[in-house]
């Protein structure tokens, strides 16, 4: 599979190129030169396949020419090996839980994916250090960290806002060590997209480090994230209703995964896209006019992002089109106090603890459905709720237990680096 920049169709690599790359020279994020579509067959015969051997038949066109199936087998056995329950909330809507990854995110099977694929493309070559730098406004660098563990030939260096995230995604950062250093930065997400935007652009840097992005604009990172809803959809085609999918959403690279399946022919109905009041895209699909809004921190912090990167590869899928996008995607935006009271009415009534990005996502289906009663609904439920263990436990007035894999970090010593402005972090990264 070829790969093009959004900024310039003639601008075109290999998928081993994009990944390294992360992002083309002229600034464009990577698009498949086109989207593959899958035979009945594949659909016909689905529930008959494993999780592995689905994931593969499908992801396999995107990797063509780079990674030999039986490699792209083996990098997915390793970063799918944890279940994707859809657990029951009502008679119309399912939680799919993506969290039962080794730090409690959905973001683990896109890192794992791209730090596996990045390791193969390092060992068949000779090629200098690659330094990944990755803006985190929570799960991202946890989820990055923990993949990339320990890859021959990878540092990691990952920026995060100093305060703003959770005590518990804060120690998955600081507490591994080896090949990854955290830098806490004093300002909020957009400050850290900011600096590592920079960091690109600064050939001081860049001639002497090949750097590369984990961000869900990396191909490595965003496309794997369309097997959720493969996984999902053969999980609940036995309903045989229109099936919506509800995501909470940040940067958009979840839900623009989701499309993708779509357009290769997973018989998805709809998409809901649900924000907090970072709602640059919702806002899009009532005017029609994109504008980047100032960040706004939230209790559902991984997607307190105000200038979503994947929205131009979301115009792209449908055609830049603005009533075709409308006809796929329904967007809602939530305060902090709707989604407080979305966590303690699931929690009233199904007995269920979502944590609030899941609450988010749960809030637009339930609108959407509202109008909509013979559809069947997922929301993604993105991350366990004893990631955000305080402002769970204080919102539902219960204990949320910790993992044992979680217990155990609080003993462990964490370490970052204090970063103020972009020239420390340039003297980091020339050091
Ligand atoms: C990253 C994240 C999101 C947002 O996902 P995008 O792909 O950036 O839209 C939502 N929920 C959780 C828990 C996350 O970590």
């Amino acid at each position: 599979m070829q790969y093009y920049s959004l900024t310039n169709p003639l601008e075109k690599t290999n998928f081993a190129t994009a990944v390294v790359n992360g992002i083309a020279p002229d600034r464009g994020l990577y698009f498949p030169e086109s989207i593959p579509k899958l035979p009945a067959e594949f659909f016909a015969s689905m529930e008959h396949m494993t999780v592995h051997e689905m994931a593969t038949q499908a992801m396999l066109a995107y990797v063509e020419g780079d990674i030999p199936s039986a490699v792209l087998e083996r990098i997915i056995q390793n970063a799918l090996d944890f279940d994707f329950p859809v657990v029951p909330i009502d008679e119309n809507i399912g939680s799919l839980e993506l969290f039962h990854g080794p730090t409690l995110a959905f973001k683990d099977v896109g890192a794992r994916f791209m730090a596996q694929s990045l390791g193969y493309f390092n060992a068949n070559s000779s090629n200098q250090k690659v330094t990944v730098l990755v803006a985190t406004s929570g799960d991202t660098g946890g989820a990055v960290a923990n993949g990339f563990l320990g890859v021959e030939g990878i540092e990691v260096v990952i920026l995060y806002p100093k305060g703003k995230v959770s005590k518990v995604q804060e120690l998955q950062l600081t507490t591994l060590g080896q090949n990854i250093t955290a830098l806490e930065i004093d300002g909020v997400f957009d400050d850290c997209q900011d600096m590592v935007k920079t960091a690109f652009l600064d050939k001081d840097i860049t001639s002497i480090r090949k750097l590369t992005s984990a961000n869900s604009i990396n191909v490595a990172r965003w496309l794997p994230q369309m097997l959720y809803y493969f996984i999902a959809y053969r999980s609940l085609a036995h309903r045989k209703q229109p099936l919506v999918f509800s995501v909470p959403s940040g940067n958009f690279g979840n839900i623009c995964a989701g499309m993708m399946a779509q357009q290769m022919g997973l018989p998805i109905d709809h998409f809901i896209a649900c924000t907090n009041v970072n709602d640059a895209v919702p806002a899009y699909l009532e005017t029609g006019i994109y504008k980047a809004v100032t960040t706004t921190p939230t209790i559902s912090n991984a997607m307190d992002v105000g200038d979503p990167s994947n929205f131009v590869r979301i115009q792209k899928i449908y055609g830049n089109q603005f009533d075709n996008l409308k006809s796929h995607l329904t967007g809602y935006r939530f305060t902090d106090s709707a989604t407080r009271s979305a966590m303690k009415k699931i929690y009233a009534n199904a007995g269920y603890i979502a944590d609030p990005h899941g609450a988010v996502g749960y809030l637009g289906l339930n609108h959407y459905l509202d109008n909509h009663p013979n559809k069947y609904g997922v929301f993604l439920e993105t991350a366990h709720p004893v990631k955000f263990l305080n402002t769970v436990e204080e919102i539902l007035n219960t204990k949320v237990e910790l993992p044992s894999r979680i217990q155990s970090l609080f003993s462990k010593e964490q370490k970052s680096v204090s970063v103020t402005n972009y020239a420390d972090l340039k003297a980091y990264l020339l050091a």
